[in-house]
């Protein structure tokens, strides 16, 4: 970590929904922590995901975004059209010996998901479940210099422990091989994950700080890791507690309600929806 960096910041919607209140008190946090530092803060839409990725979500996004007063230095920076770069990590770490193919289906993953002992943990929705590692020994043989049509993932050290120091939450662990086991780097759809290419990007960019929401801190932990194999330096993290429904359920872009321009079509104010209670939290 540089310490001595001007701050660079960056704000990385997906844009696959319509962004909602805890979004934008991410986002306003990002927003301040850079203008206090007079740093500069870049915008890089997460559009990796072609299914779920869409035009009009861009576009609400950018305007929701700007209507809080949130201000980024253009131009937008767009995943989905930085692909050289992911290829190119994804061929440093197969060659470094991190990656290997993995053949599981959708189907065997998805029956590894539903073991009681996952039900238990409760992972959250979007965190990835704990490979159980059945094709770690597969060849990595990497004689094409391209992963075709096959998923790749990143070999986790079992037993390491992954330590970093939250500049809002304090000091976090993760173990590798326990709070996560073996992640997809490369999707055999030809796109890279979103670990692999957050990773490259902070760093690519030169991000010194980044700023999000608390249910990726385990992901945090994994890039950690991809940065370091790729020797890169890792910036400072600062995680935001995430804004809860009545029911204790992190909002998730299902929570319409929430959605930032219907809020705005009640009347709410730029206050309300950065300060205001809802009786939500
Ligand atoms: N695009 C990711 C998301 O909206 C967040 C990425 C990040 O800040 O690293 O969940």
């Amino acid at each position: 970590m540089n310490g001595n960096a001007p701050y660079r910041g960056r704000l990385a919607p997906s844009p696959t929904g319509l962004l909602h209140l805890g979004h934008a008190r991410t986002f306003f946090t990002a927003f301040t922590r850079a203008s206090n530092a007079s740093g500069t803060l870049l915008m890089r839409m997460d559009d990796l995901d072609t299914d779920r990725s869409r035009a009009e979500y861009i576009d609400a996004t950018l305007e929701d975004l700007a209507w809080l007063g949130i201000r980024w230095t253009e131009p937008v920076i767009y995943q989905s059209r930085r692909h050289a770069l992911y290829l190119d990590a994804w061929h440093r770490l197969a060659q470094l010996g991190w990656l290997y193919p993995c053949s599981c289906t959708r189907r065997e993953l998805a029956s590894i998901a539903t073991a009681p002992h996952e039900l238990e943990q409760q992972p959250q929705p979007d965190d990835e479940p704990i490979y159980p590692g059945t094709c770690r020994s597969a060849s990595s043989n990497i004689s094409h210099g391209n992963p075709g049509n096959q998923n790749w993932r990143f070999r986790v050290p079992d037993g390491e422990v992954v330590e970093f120091l939250d500049k809002n939450l304090g000091p976090q662990r993760f173990t590798a091989g326990v709070d996560f086991g073996d992640f997809l780097v490369w999707r055999r759809d030809g796109t890279p994950s979103y670990q692999l290419a957050c990773a490259v990007d902070d760093a690519d960019l030169a991000i010194t700080e980044v700023v999000r929401g608390a249910d990726l801190l385990k992901s945090t932990a994994r890039q950690i890791l991809i940065l370091r194999a790729l020797s890169q330096p890792q910036p400072a993290w600062f995680h935001c507690p995430l804004v809860t429904d009545q029911n204790n359920q992190r909002l998730a872009k299902r929570h319409d309600a929430l959605a930032i321009r219907k809020l705005r079509a009640q009347g709410r104010t730029v206050a309300d929806i950065l300060h205001g209670n809802f009786g939500l939290i």
